[in-house]
């Protein structure tokens, strides 16, 4: 597919949903690179704290909206990033969950189209649902249920995409399309309810780690700095549109992460094991060529490595003031 290349002077990014974990280490990188950054998001999931120490720079603007509502700015790049990330989250209120992913992509690909904006969409692994390909590949298509619990993230997100590659056909909308797998690190929210926030934050409080099913469902854990990184190159770059895997290729069960957390944290935390939510993915394991020839991207920081990091974030936000 050809690659348009509208843009020989970008200064300004939108970023939507730049209050959250991901959206806020982008705003950092943008204003870092000297761009003027204008973070947009409703708070749903996403804290001012994340970008607090943003707000005094010049170049940065916070505004509040809703990406279900249409936006107008003359910009030169968006990212799409506006949603919530967490299975309890997004299961919270489905619909919105839908309206967001469907409506809020739609405002969003509108824009880009009518100011010539870059416009980059963050996808992901739940696109493949419960996989029948593993590890999993960009052209595999998925195994989705669209009646459950996580349709609505699974089938929001696919349609996004789907949106994102007839704007690109019919409007000739500049899309890049990052399909990115699990990722941690600084700035999620301890109570954000995805598992490795979870374990982390349950054992350094000395609670029992909750173990979903009987441990043995795989994920591939991706350090955040690397996301990023992977992220700027591939939204940077005017080789390929996309989709593209983005994340970590090692893979590990549920129960050695709990394993590898107590062994890091200690103290008194049990495995507790609790019932399976329906629809967990089974396997989860990105398959990185495309990332590794496009971008030659490569992972570089372990799990075992991360966790400390991750583990270090934790201490400091959940410590007493
Ligand atoms: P997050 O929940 O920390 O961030 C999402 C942000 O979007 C929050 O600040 C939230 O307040 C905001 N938001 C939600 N709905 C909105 C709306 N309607 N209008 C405006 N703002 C809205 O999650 P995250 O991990 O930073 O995820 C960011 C993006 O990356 C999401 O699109 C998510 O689907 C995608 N993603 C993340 C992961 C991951 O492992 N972190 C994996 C796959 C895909
Ligand atoms: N999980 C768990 N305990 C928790 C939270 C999650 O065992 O406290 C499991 C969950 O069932 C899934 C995996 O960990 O199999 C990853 O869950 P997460 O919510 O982080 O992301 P997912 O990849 O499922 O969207």
């Amino acid at each position: 597919m050809n690659v348009k290349t509208h843009h020989t002077n970008r200064n300004v990014v939108l970023i939507a949903g730049g209050a959250g974990f991901l959206g806020s280490h982008l705003c950092e990188v943008y204003l870092n690179k000297g761009w003027d950054v204008i973070c947009l998001d409703n708070f749903h999931t996403g804290t001012k704290a994340n970008v607090a120490y943003l707000l005094s720079h010049p170049k940065f603007e916070l505004v509040r909206h809703d990406i279900v509502n249409p936006y107008h700015a003359e910009v030169d790049l968006i990212f799409n990033f506006a949603c919530p990330a967490s299975p309890p989250h997004y299961q919270s209120n489905p619909i919105k969950t839908m309206k967001t992913s469907v409506i809020g992509t739609m405002n969003l690909l509108g824009l880009a189209k009518r100011v010539g904006a870059r416009y980059c969409q963050a996808s992901t692994s739940e696109i493949y649902g419960d996989p029948l390909e593993h590890p999993q590949t960009e052209g595999y298509w998925g195994n989705v249920n669209p009646i459950g619990i996580r349709s609505c993230y699974d089938e929001g997100k696919r349609a996004a995409e789907t949106l994102c590659m007839d704007y690109h056909r019919m409007h000739e909308v500049d899309i890049r399309l990052i399909r990115i797998f699990n990722t941690y690190g600084p700035r999620m929210d301890p109570s954000d309810g995805r598992v490795v926030s979870n374990f982390i934050v349950q054992a350094l409080q000395g609670k029992d780690i909750t173990i979903y099913g009987d441990g043995s469902q795989t994920r591939s854990f991706c350090f955040v700095d690397d996301l990023v990184r992977g992220i700027v190159a591939f939204c940077d770059q005017n080789k390929a549109i996309g989709p593209m895997n983005l994340g970590n290729d090692e893979e590990f069960t549920v129960k050695e992460l709990a394993e590898l957390v107590l062994n890091k944290i200690g103290g008194k935390s049990k495995i507790v094991y609790k019932p399976l939510p329906s629809d967990d993915p089974k396997l989860r394991r990105p398959n990185l060529n495309v990332a590794r020839d496009v971008i030659g991207y490569e992972p570089s920081v372990t799990l075992d490595q991360g966790l400390d990091k991750a583990i270090q974030y934790f201490q400091k936000v959940l410590k007493p003031s």
